[in-house]
């Protein structure tokens, strides 16, 4: 007898101690000496045997078809079939009489009525687990998810903890993560800059490979980094720890969107986009070279919208010339900016005493919407409302829940909100003084846009409203003394500390 050796080994069974591929062919040739059996091949399988299709097997069928060989011997007939057509071809050839004989170290078989009942069970057993194991992990993702824990491929950033079978955070990745978010949120990157952004910080996906444009957008809009998640459609919490604030997941969203239609061309032009003319035509800018030799650039108003009274050109140097007064006003020396922190470090303790009483109170609305949860629960599992309606209203609730969660956060962290935003004010006037002081025009145009609106060219000179805050530290009230200690828009910071809430 010619015996034809048949591994494999199946990735579903991990924990049930399948022998690996190596120690299955190290059994096998053992059994096949003190049996004293002929061995002609030995073929592994790296495909499970739950679908059939399997090549090593068909590989193996044909060359006993061509009586290259007269059996089969193989550690286990769960080894060899676990699936009704794999099963039934197996015993169809030994009923034909054309596989001779089947060895199995771990299963007594001979080609008789009783034998080939005994391995059509064997098979048959194995249909039957491999159908319960699909039950089993169905069931146990659903479980998963509703112990709040992600049954899948852990997403950039986390790991899946193969002991407690968790998600853990990935120490390493994270914070690049986190980078990725913040820096996407500031609106000048496009995706595919970002995904050369993350070849350059050495941030690779899970599976150690780059990461695309694509990628960098499922990733920037998965709600699995603000502790959430989404499976089959449905919005589940996670027991994970979240990376990203809603604040900033929320700005990235926007940013996403903003940046999904269509961009415009490019110009080297510093300040073309910032201003408009008052007969609302966008201003251009051209590049002229006097008889000299020098080149210029001027501004100007595009007329595209019809008549307008604007004669004039700007020169570039002139324009920022006139930037830079306005920056001035709103501008911070470092010596000043040391004494207002300073400042702001003694408020933070009052405020903290304030914050205990104001968390109470979140926190007693917190309990309030579990209860609302379980209400809807309890509404649900009546079959008062529909699945469909449950989703959604589970969803409202859940958004509102975080956000609380988030809120208390923030004040047990930083005490109470409006500190941090008056400190990265007091910074930015600071960055202010040592940006006029830069030649970095790109950077003045952006820096104009956020603290200012409406920019407007007119009769050549630039004029805009500053936003809150800025507008205090700009336009200070009539009758304020010059000679003030602190800037000037400190006395009013100070009687409404709050205001940088509105923004
Ligand atoms: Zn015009």
């Amino acid at each position: 007898m010619r015996y034809i050796i048949y591994a494999r080994k199946s990735t579903e069974d991990e924990n049930h101690q399948i022998l690996s591929i190596e120690s299955q062919l190290a059994e096998l040739r053992e059994f096949a000496a003190k049996e004293k059996l002929e061995i002609v091949a030995s073929l592994c399988e790296a495909k499970t045997a739950k679908e059939p299709g399997r090549t090593k097997f068909a590989e193996m069928l044909s060359l006993i078809k061509k009586d290259k060989a007269d059996g089969i011997l193989s550690w286990h007939p769960d080894r060899l079939a676990r699936n009704a057509v794999d099963g039934g071809k197996i015993i169809h050839l030994i009923d034909k009489g054309i596989i001779k004989s089947l060895k199995f170290p771990t299963f007594w078989f001979e080609p008789t009525p009783q034998g080939l009942f005994m391995l059509q069970i064997a098979f048959g057993q194995s249909k039957y687990y491999v159908d319960n194991l699909r039950e089993n992990v169905t069931r146990g993702m659903r479980q998963k998810i509703r112990n709040g824990v992600w049954p899948l491929w852990a997403p950039l950033g986390y790991l899946n903890n193969p002991i407690t079978r968790g998600i853990d955070v990935d120490e390493k990745k994270a914070s690049l993560v986190k980078k990725m978010f913040r820096v996407y949120s500031s609106g000048n990157h496009t995706l595919k800059e970002m995904s050369e952004w993350c070849k350059r910080a050495g941030l690779k996906s899970n599976l150690d490979n780059g990461i695309s444009p694509g990628q960098v957008q499922t990733t920037l809009q998965n709600i699995f980094y603000i502790g959430l998640m989404k499976y089959k459609g449905e919005v589940f919490e996670g027991k994970h720890k979240p990376l990203i604030s809603k604040k900033l997941f929320d700005k990235v969203q926007e940013v996403l969107k903003e940046r999904g239609k269509p961009q415009k061309i490019k110009h080297n032009f510093a300040f073309l986009g910032l201003m408009k003319c008052p007969c609302s035509a966008a201003i251009t800018a051209e590049k002229k070279i006097k008889k000299s030799g020098r080149e210029y650039i001027y501004y100007r108003c595009t007329k595209k919208k019809g008549p307008c009274l604007e004669k004039h050109f700007l020169r570039e140097e002139d324009l920022i010339k006139q930037i830079k007064t306005q920056l001035q006003k709103v501008s911070l020396s470092s010596q000043d900016t040391e004494k207002v922190l300073a400042e702001l470090q003694k408020d933070e303790k009052h405020a903290k005493e304030e914050t205990k009483i104001l968390v109470q109170n979140l926190k007693n609305e917190l309990a309030e919407i579990e209860v609302k949860l379980e209400k809807l629960l309890d509404v649900y599992l009546n079959e008062v409302i529909s699945t469909e309606e449950y989703i959604s209203r589970k969803q409202k609730i859940l958004t509102q829940k975080l956000e609380l969660q988030e809120k208390i956060r923030d004040f047990e962290q930083k005490g109470l909100s409006w500190l941090e935003p008056a400190r990265e004010f007091v910074l930015k006037l600071n960055y202010t003084e040592k940006l006029i002081n830069s030649e970095n025009y790109q950077e003045m145009k952006t820096f104009l846009k956020n603290i200012g609106s409406n920019h407007i060219l007119r009769n050549q000179k630039l004029i805009f409203s500053f936003k809150t805050p800025f507008n205090l530290a700009a336009e200070p009230r009539s009758g304020e003394a010059e000679t003030l200690t602190f800037p000037k828009w400190w006395t009013r910071w100070e009687s409404n500390p709050r205001f940088p809430h509105c923004k």
